[in-house]
């Protein structure tokens, strides 16, 4: 079995979506706004407020999925109580951590305990990290590494937010009649997004906190391979399910990807930022002068869903060896 890095840029075209709300002022529900700087033509910078879906929501989509995988894998991947139920509190206390693994602490020695128990028994917290904060800290970095969803360059000066009237009392109901009909706004947006993601299997099933024991293997090699396979089997369906952003039961937006490269390797090798339309042939150039055994895959049109079907069933066979 051989460890890889994978980098995953794309660009998505997703039509009145609500993927990622903040607050609600009374019967006003917002899209989630970020500051982009850009340089304008005369070499100006000037920001913008845009809609974006934050890295914190793509990475609650992923996790869920890579919950429900461990549950399905055969046998089942271990899960703590928590995060097999899509409820990612992730060792926060001692409380959380007594509830999520049916143990308490008064017996646990040291931090790579600590680690070691968590990482042993559930894969989510494995795969995506920790923070343990008590008296005592103790951090697990995650191994997939993602950002926020924003509009591209080129779409970036023309995107809009509107705020949709819509009603939940019909009228001609005793409940109109006597309260009149319940309005709420709930902003929608179009754009043309940038999608990013990277992940490294070198730490999945090995303690990383603790100087004296990192690196230490704490899930036998089988076990090991089977996480890696989830991740690989999970970001599929984040990427052909659209396992990313909420509000879907009534906002459920139409999504188009336009491009996406996937690359694979033996150490981390970032595809480019796909902020400008360029990215594909600057991910080539970069190919031709830096590359850690890696292979690169690229979408630029035709069926997404079995590109990305292929190019994660060649990852899983290169992990094979
Ligand atoms: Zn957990």
């Amino acid at each position: 079995m051989k460890d890889v890095f994978v980098s995953i840029r794309g660009r998505v075209l997703l039509n009145a979506e609500a993927l990622n709300m903040t607050e609600s002022v009374g019967n006003y529900v917002k899209h989630r706004r970020v500051p982009m700087v850009i340089r304008e033509d005369d070499g100006t910078y000037v920001v913008y407020f845009v809609p974006a879906i934050s890295g914190e929501s793509v990475a609650h989509g992923f996790q869920k999925i890579i919950s429900e995988k461990s549950k399905e894998a055969d046998p089942p991947l271990p899960l703590c109580k928590l995060c097999e139920k899509g409820i990612f509190l992730k060792s926060s206390n001692s409380s959380i951590f007594k509830e999520s693994f049916g143990t308490s602490l008064s017996k646990v020695r040291d931090g790579a305990d600590i680690e070691e128990i968590i990482v042993g028994n559930c894969v989510v917290e494995d795969i995506g990290g920790f923070l343990y904060a008590e008296k005592e800290n103790i951090k697990r970095t995650s191994n997939f590494f993602t950002g926020y969803m924003v509009p591209t360059q080129e779409s970036l000066r023309n995107v809009v937010i509107e705020p949709q009237l819509h009603s939940r009392y019909a009228l001609g109901t005793k409940f109109v009649r006597e309260k009149g009909q319940m309005l709420y706004y709930v902003e929608i947006t179009s754009s043309l997004y940038t999608f990013s993601i990277d992940m490294d299997t070198r730490y999945i099933g090995k303690l990383t906190f603790n100087i004296d024991t990192a690196g230490k293997q704490v899930v036998s090699g089988d076990e090991r391979r089977r996480r890696i396979e989830v991740l690989l089997d999970s970001v599929k369906t984040l990427l052909v399910e659209n396992g990313f952003g909420a509000k879907k039961t009534r906002f459920l937006p139409i999504v188009d990807w336009e491009s996406i490269v996937i690359a694979a390797s033996d150490k981390p090798w970032v595809v480019p930022s796909p902020f400008t339309r360029d990215y594909i042939e600057r991910t080539r150039k970069k190919l031709e002068k830096i590359s850690y055994n890696t292979d690169i895959y690229i979408f630029e049109g035709g069926s997404f869903e079995a590109f990305v079907a292929d190019a994660i069933e060649n990852i899983k066979r290169r992990v094979a060896g």
